[in-house]
């Protein structure tokens, strides 16, 4: 993707950045921070892609030379500062080597730009040799750093550059980009993004048909079960605690259907519920319990989860939580 107008969500950051190429008024570095998965990737692309093309319109045309090399990733003004194969980190002598690109000859007579990703994987050393870049920065060249978080960054690095803060997108919005680009019926796009918690990747990835199976089964079973039926209850637990991704992916269909339970307890209206294809279960385990019932195992998934992480026995874990859900 590499047009601003085709990216959805990010209106705010995309505006600040079209207006910048529009009056030549971008700054020397970016830095593009939020969670993974909201495309701060994409919108470097595009930004890149945008200051590059021919037609100079601002915005990238999509089918120019220069737009089809970006799309390609062989442009000879755009570098891309990655984690190599193999490597823990992303080192100085890779800081180094852009270092040399950014100083030579620009191919298009356009930026020189470089995309350093992710910044948390540059080095203390490779980020000090990267600030004399970003206190120098050499005529036409333009930074553009992407990270999920600022925690390990030097603050002198944070001070020479511009942040823009991306968040995660809304549900509606991955629906919408997922029902595009596989051609999904809406209903079915936004229970596909609902299961994958404002992550594009995740949604797009996924073999819907099968995630959605194997989750309707899951949530099937434990709709069914009583809290007085202890050997239900392990069963599950044990089959939900087989391996950690199993466990994990369990926790995460209980967290949309906790939601849709209090969706139908607090509003009354089936409008925004995701898991429309259990709408009966969820409708009848709202009317059993009560909204504080949902919101405190809402709160303990965080614990489980947490718990699930650090290795601890999952079938056991999961055996004292499963309880909490059940009316
Ligand atoms: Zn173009």
């Amino acid at each position: 993707m590499l047009r601003f107008q085709d990216i959805i969500g990010h209106q705010g950051q995309i505006e600040l950045l079209r207006r910048a190429v529009d009056r030549d008024r971008l700054h020397h570095a970016y830095l593009f921070v939020g969670p993974e998965g909201t495309g701060k990737r994409t919108v470097a692309t595009a930004l890149a892609a945008a200051i590059q093309c021919r037609t100079g319109a601002g915005e990238a045309c999509g089918e120019c030379p220069s737009c089809l090399c970006i799309r390609d990733g062989n442009h000879a003004d755009l570098h891309w500062l990655e984690q190599r194969k193999g490597k823990r980190d992303i080192s100085i002598e890779q800081v180094r080597e852009l270092q040399q690109q950014l100083v030579l000859h620009r191919f298009t007579g356009m930026k020189k730009i470089a995309i350093i990703d992710p910044l948390t994987l540059v080095n203390l050393h490779a980020q000090n040799a990267l600030l004399k870049t970003l206190e120098e920065p050499p005529d036409h060249s333009l930074l553009i750093l992407i990270a999920e978080s600022t925690g390990g960054v030097l603050p002198t690095v944070l001070s020479r550059c511009l942040r823009l803060q991306f968040f995660p997108l809304a549900v509606e919005q991955v629906a919408a980009i997922v029902a595009r680009r596989k051609g999904l019926p809406e209903d079915h796009a936004l229970l596909l993004a609902a299961l994958s918690y404002g992550s594009l990747g995740t949604a797009l990835e996924s073999d819907e048909a099968e995630l959605l199976d194997q989750r309707r089964e899951c949530l099937h079973k434990l709709a069914a079960l009583s809290s007085d039926d202890m050997r239900g209850i392990t069963a599950l637990a044990e089959e939900m605690g087989s391996d950690r991704e199993k466990a994990l992916k369990f926790l995460e269909w209980v967290k949309g259907w906790l939601r849709d339970i209090m969706v139908l307890q607090v509003t009354g209206s089936t409008a925004t519920v995701y898991n429309r294809d259990l709408l009966d279960q969820l409708q009848r385990a709202a009317a059993a319990r009560r909204v504080q019932q949902s919101t405190s195992a809402l709160a303990e998934i965080a614990n489980v989860t947490r718990a699930i992480h650090r290795n601890f026995n999952r079938r056991m874990v999961l055996e004292g939580f499963i309880p909490m859900l059940l009316n």
